[in-house]
């Protein structure tokens, strides 16, 4: 494994590489795509570090499954440790902004769900979470009002604004902080916007962040 933490300036982020906590529908039109009911408390799951990969690197897909879908993530990298923590703390130990791709099995997952197994197989899979480098915390005007966009083949598919998101970045580390602490290095990503569909061989993708931040990669 030789994934590690960049700023966008391409400097390492001096942290170690830990767990990614993932939750799901934390957007309602997402929710209603996928004609899921809407979750009384955030639903969520973990990748292992294992799953991390520089977005940059062209995108691998798994062979264990038919249909990969893209779900394009807010992500923050963790600077301090979150136990049982307010949601001003964990705001204050934010120290980056990404965006993720949070690899997604459609297929494998709609068995697991049937059979009301655990969803690993379909999103917890060796490279299921390609992550841009991080924008320090510092240079993110209003983290609750981040404009996020994936295109492939110039193609718009999801479009999605932090302001939708029915539990906000702090409160969601907050929940999370009472039955996961968060460490140093640990990721969270924080739902993903309608829109999620296939990625296929040879797929170009966009990623942009508030109209300012551009990362693009392809399928290998
Ligand atoms: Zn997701």
């Amino acid at each position: 494994m030789n994934y590690q933490h960049y700023y966008i300036n391409g400097n390492p982020v001096p942290l170690p590489i830990g767990k990614v906590v993932c939750v799901g529908r934390n957007y309602i039109e997402h929710i209603h795509e996928l004609n899921q009911p809407v979750p009384e408390q955030p639903l969520l799951f973990m990748k292992p570090s294992t799953a991390l990969v520089a977005l940059t690197q062209p995108l691998q897909l798994p062979r264990h499954g038919q249909c990969c879908h893209h779900e394009l993530e807010i992500a923050v990298l963790i600077e301090s440790i979150l136990h049982q923590s307010t949601p001003e703390q964990c705001q204050h130990s934010i120290i980056g902004y990404a965006l993720a791709l949070d690899l997604t099995l459609r297929d494998v997952q709609d068995r697991l769900k049937a059979k009301g197994h655990p969803w690993e197989l379909a999103k917890s899979f060796d490279k299921a979470c390609p992550i841009s480098p991080f924008i320090p915390a510092g240079q993110i005007s209003d983290p609750s009002l981040m404009e996020f966009k994936l295109t492939v083949n110039g193609r718009l598919r999801q479009h999605g604004n932090t302001q939708q998101m029915m539990t906000t970045i702090p409160l969601l580390l907050a929940y999370i902080s009472n039955y996961f602490t968060l460490l140093p290095g640990d990721i969270v990503l924080t739902g993903t916007p309608a829109g999620v569909g296939e990625l296929q061989s040879h797929d170009n993708l966009l990623l942009e962040l508030d109209n300012r931040y551009q990362f693009s990669t392809t399928v290998s």
